[in-house]
């Protein structure tokens, strides 16, 4: 059996000039009570994506997630999973996801190969299809030595491998994952990309990622900006980062309004963020022209200057650019589960 065998919408016909929109997000918008925490929400997600669903926390990714996974109700907009309208078509449109969520859901005291046979019987496999589909599994995942280990002798990378080949074991066509690196060292995360990257690579998965981590997003094919429950940008790395030219200059200082205004008086406009200024290069400006301007600053405030750096664009230098606030990684995660 192969991923494709699994594919049940629309005719071959239809895929031979444009690629599929696997996931089809129309004007969607959700509250909490009172508390709006998506607005207007758009985008599509084509076949073979790794789509990041970037944003600090409370910007809506949780909820979106949810609402993708079909566990919140849809109450404004529309949503389709691989051609499957939520809800109505909802049992069919669960059928192509698959899930991971951020909290852990294996079962600690059953082994790797056990955790993979309830899920298999879940989705009614059964028998040789389901052993041969685990073992697959454990091979792509290099988890067959483990598979008689219990999950809870696992570390934290290696479980979280066993709950990615969870989530995919039923062949989705879709897979969402909530903030999958949350509790796992950086070099289980790169091993959890590059098993992410195979997924598109070589079963074309789609696959849609929350994160509020800057490096994820940059892995990833596009990413969708979310700030306070709306759209800011949806485009790939490279894209967003060539909405800023060139160079980011940033000038740390404890007396951030003197050296506002001698930057204005420099004709550029900073962009305050927590105990820094930021001056983005202009269009077409070359370096060494950045770089006097920086030579000027501090030859006018030599003691009033902590620290200044010039970097290449980021993706957290875009958020500011388009939201005109700091993207807060600092806050703590909330444990909600939300
Ligand atoms: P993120 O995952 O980006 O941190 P969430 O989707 O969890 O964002 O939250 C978006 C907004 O909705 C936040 O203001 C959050 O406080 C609020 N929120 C999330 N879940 C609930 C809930 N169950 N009840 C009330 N408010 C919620
Ligand atoms: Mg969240």
């Amino acid at each position: 059996m192969s991923i494709s065998s699994f594919i049940q919408t629309e005719s071959a016909d239809s895929t031979r000039t444009t690629r599929r929109i696997k996931v089809e997000v129309k004007n969607l918008s959700f509250s909490y009570g009172e508390r709006k925490a998506l607005n207007d929400v758009s985008f599509e997600v084509e076949e073979g994506t790794i789509a990041g669903i970037l944003g600090p926390n409370g910007s809506g990714k949780t909820t979106l997630f949810r609402i993708l996974s079909t566990l919140l109700p849809l109450t404004s907009g529309s949503v389709k999973l691989a051609g499957f309208s939520y809800p109505a078509e909802g049992a069919l449109a669960r059928s192509v996801l698959g899930i991971v969520f951020q909290s852990p859901s294996l079962d600690k005291k059953l082994t790797v190969e056990e955790n993979l046979q309830h899920q298999g019987h879940l989705y009614n496999l059964h028998g040789k299809d389901l052993r041969q589909r685990i073992d697959e599994l454990l091979e792509l995942f290099h988890l067959s030595e483990r598979k008689k280990d219990l999950v809870e002798t696992l570390s934290g990378g290696l479980q979280r491998r066993v709950e990615v080949a969870k989530g995919i074991l039923h062949q989705p066509e879709i897979l969402l994952l909530d903030e999958p690196s949350t509790g796992i060292d950086p070099a289980a995360r790169r091993e959890i990309w590059n098993y992410l990257f195979t997924l598109r690579n070589e079963f074309h998965l789609t696959i849609l990622v929350t994160t509020h981590l800057m490096e994820e997003a940059e892995r990833c094919d596009k990413v969708l900006i979310m700030d306070k429950g709306k759209v800011v940008a949806w485009d790939s790395p490279d894209q967003l980062r060539s909405l800023i030219p060139g160079l980011i200059l940033t000038v740390r200082s404890s007396t951030l309004e003197l050296l506002e205004q001698e930057i204005l008086s420099l004709g550029r406009t900073p962009i305050k963020v927590n105990g820094a200024l930021v001056v983005e290069s202009k269009r077409g400006e070359n370096y060494s022209s950045l770089l006097q301007f920086a030579a000027n600053l501090l030859e006018k405030q030599p003691n009033s200057i902590s620290a200044l750096t010039i970097a290449q664009t980021s993706l957290e230098d875009v958020f500011l650019h388009l939201t005109g606030h700091q993207f807060l990684i600092g806050e703590k995660e909330d444990e909600t589960g939300y």
